[in-house]
């Protein structure tokens, strides 16, 4: 089944809001198994969506719309919709006793005539109840099995109205064991995605007939692989088992998979093995210590850390030694590893993480470029350090230094020596 989505609002043309409810859709409907052929974004323009809509419904027959359906007067997709259908609109007796009834509760009294448009609805239409909010929704189709589904704007509420109204309407409408879109995401750390494809070898284009997309981001290289043809029976276990294949290829870079949060795995893991967790950090200037103390119990791990940014508070603070400084520079590896180990002893932990590194835009040498940073975990007294030349602007070194100092506790863990991908680089 194809359907098109209308998205109305002056405010998502601005840009002002994102558009996160065609988004929304695209993600459910997909995973329905119903294809979106094309999104289309209007203004609060009477004129413009009855055009917007008239030329979806022409083209494919089964349209959405968010927005427009509220009191005020850029709210215009009921009359704006219904005259395509050359329906006019007619006032709905049972919607205006609810509005009349919520008036008195809310306001102690009478609905003014000028809200009484808000129960105008198209004549012929079915009203598509709102559980989370006052405009509810329409439906509205003709002779011809052509149809619209006008939903509210407002996000929370039109994901509500959709989940309870619509897809059990398109569920009626689709075939019986016809193909879903379904995705499953490994989650890859430190690792470049020219290398990622490397280490995939033939998979690197797709997965027995599954798409592989790689999508990088900060906090690094998520695999995606998604299912387009299979019947929804079958979708899952195509999903695991390509999911597998990936792993074997690709090991110890995956760290997780969906939304997984380097961060929370790590604080779980510390949970797990009963272990206190304390932070120096120079360049991310206490962005390991948020990231750890954004995930509910960190209370139970991180005990706390320092923001040793001078070299004088490294010394002072973390007892760095002041000839290492001077000799090798700040962003070293003895630098990170003293770090790390005067976290863990001064805050009387398990463990101690070091983060060292040029954030940039300045500070770069040649032996140092921008974006040069060491890391060290000191576990239990044995140390484990990686440097790597992380790309990016200041920001984004700053978080990926977060990220790596994060990764290389997870492999200190696992005992585990692989080489880093980005340190290859450099
Ligand atoms: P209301 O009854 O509140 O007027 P409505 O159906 O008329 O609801 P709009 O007025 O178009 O909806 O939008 C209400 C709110 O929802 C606005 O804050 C708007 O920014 C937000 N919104 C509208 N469309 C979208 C969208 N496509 N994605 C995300 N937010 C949206
Ligand atoms: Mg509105």
């Amino acid at each position: 089944m194809n359907i098109e989505i209308v998205t109305i609002g002056d405010e998502l043309l601005l840009g002002f809001t994102i558009d996160t409810n065609a988004a929304h859709l695209a993600r459910e409907l997909a995973a329905l198994g119903v294809r979106i052929v094309r999104r289309t974004t209007c203004g609060d323009d009477a004129q413009a969506i009855a055009r917007a809509v008239q030329e979806a419904l022409e083209r494919t027959g089964a349209v959405i719309t968010t927005g427009g359906l509220g009191p005020t007067a850029d709210d215009m997709t009921k009359p704006a919709i219904a005259s395509i259908f050359g329906r006019g609109m007619v006032l709905d007796t049972d919607i205006l006793a609810a509005l009349q009834a919520r008036w008195l509760a809310r306001f102690g009294h009478t609905l003014p005539v000028s809200n009484h448009q808000q129960a105008m609805v198209p004549e012929g239409c079915t009203i598509l109840p709102n559980r989370h909010g006052s405009a509810p929704g329409i439906w509205l189709d003709d002779a011809s099995q052509r149809w619209v589904a006008m939903l509210p704007g407002v996000p929370r509420e039109m994901r509500g109205m959709f989940a309870d109204t619509i897809v059990p309407r398109l569920r009626e409408r689709l075939p019986v064991g016809g193909p879903v879109i379904r995705a499953r995401t490994l989650r890859t750390a430190n690792i470049a995605e020219s290398a990622l494809a490397d280490k995939l070898g033939e998979l690197a284009a797709g997965v027995n007939g599954l798409s592989l997309a790689y999508l990088p981001g900060n906090d690094g290289v998520d695999l995606r692989l998604t299912s387009y043809a299979l019947p929804d029976r079958e979708t899952d276990d195509a999903l695991a088992v390509a999911a597998q294949l990936v792993r074997n290829q690709v090991g110890s870079f995956i760290y997780g998979e969906g939304t997984d949060d380097l961060a929370a795995l790590m604080i779980q893991a510390c949970v797990t093995r009963g272990a206190t967790l304390a932070v120096a950090e120079s360049c991310t200037g206490g962005m390991l210590g948020m990231r750890l103390t954004a995930v509910p119990g960190s209370s139970r791990v991180l005990q706390g850390g320092t923001i040793a940014y001078a070299n004088a508070v490294k010394v002072r603070e973390l007892g760095v030694s002041a000839s290492d400084l001077d000799t090798v520079g700040a962003v070293s590896e003895p630098v990170a590893r003293a770090m790390a180990s005067g976290a863990r002893l001064r805050f009387g932990t398990t463990i101690g993480i070091g983060i060292t590194g040029i954030a940039g835009p300045d500070g770069g040498t040649p032996e140092k470029p921008v974006g040069t940073v060491w890391v060290a975990v000191d576990l239990n007294g044995e140390v484990h350090a990686v440097r790597a030349i992380l790309p990016g602007d200041r920001s984004e070194i700053r978080y990926r230094a977060a990220q790596l100092a994060l990764d290389r506790l997870r492999r200190a863990f696992d005992r585990d020596q692989d080489a880093v991908g980005w340190t290859s680089r450099g």
